[in-house]
């Protein structure tokens, strides 16, 4: 790390559990973000601005003004562009130091293997079930770990998947039996902290992995109540019959 870095970094660098040693994992550290939207904005700034040496954003989709009210890694001057895009412009504002690619369409199973195997950590920052199954299942054949987000209304859901230990369940143990349908937020409505809470932990979890501690939450779904602003957890196992992990 150069005299910039380590200043610029030095808050991390006081913490015993990270040090230089884990701000150099920071820096050397590549994640991909699949969705760049209520989740994906908190989790892909709090990222570049911890340093991870290199971000990839995967988003189709395009900044709407109805985005706005909680997408906070857009503005109003991005309307109608990319939202990886879109986002790009923001994160390297805020940390020039950082590289960031993007892809500004869905990516097809043999394409999205390659940036799942190439990346230490995977955020799903998705809105539906056909997503994360997608981005689950690579990740579990290709054994990278996965911190799945999900959140409506004032509900909020977090979990790791973390398949280099075989035995910790995946997304699918835990979501079997589960249809296709989905609880977007277009149709029943969010609100604006509530995806930035869930977003904001999925960058902590991602570090956390990166940094190599301890108490992740693996084999956990963590559920938040943004009425009560309250965290429950929840253990799961792996399930014995799973389509994609047994
Ligand atoms: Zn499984």
């Amino acid at each position: 790390m150069n005299d910039r870095e380590l200043l610029r970094y030095n808050r991390h660098i006081l913490l015993p559990q990270i040090d230089i040693e884990g701000q150099e994992k920071i820096c050397a550290a590549r994640c991909l973000i699949i969705g760049l939207g209520g989740l994906g904005s908190p989790a892909a700034m709090y990222l570049a601005a911890s340093g991870v040496g290199e971000l990839i954003l995967v988003d189709d989709d395009h900044v709407d003004e109805s985005n706005l009210q909680r997408q906070i890694v857009h503005n109003e001057n991005r309307l109608q562009v990319n939202k990886a895009e879109s986002a790009r412009q923001q994160l390297l504002a805020l940390n020039s130091m950082i590289q960031v690619q993007t892809f500004a369409r869905r990516l097809d199973d043999s394409e999205l293997r390659e940036h799942i195997k190439s990346a230490d950590v995977v955020l799903d920052c998705s809105d539906n079930f056909s997503t994360r199954k997608q981005v689950n299942r690579l990740c579990v054949d290709e054994s990278v770990p996965l911190v799945s987000g999900a959140a409506v209304r004032f509900e909020g859901q977090l979990t790791v998947i973390d398949k280099r230990e075989q035995t910790n369940p995946c997304y699918q143990c835990l979501y079997e039996d589960v249809g296709e349908e989905n609880l977007s937020c277009s149709q029943n409505g969010v609100l604006a902290p509530v995806v930035g809470i869930v977003g904001t932990s999925q960058a902590l979890e991602a570090l956390k992995i990166i940094c190599e501690l301890n108490d992740v939450l693996t084999g956990v779904l963590a559920l938040f109540d943004g009425k009560a602003n309250r965290w429950r957890y929840l253990n799961f196992n792996k399930n014995k019959n799973c389509k994609v992990c047994a």
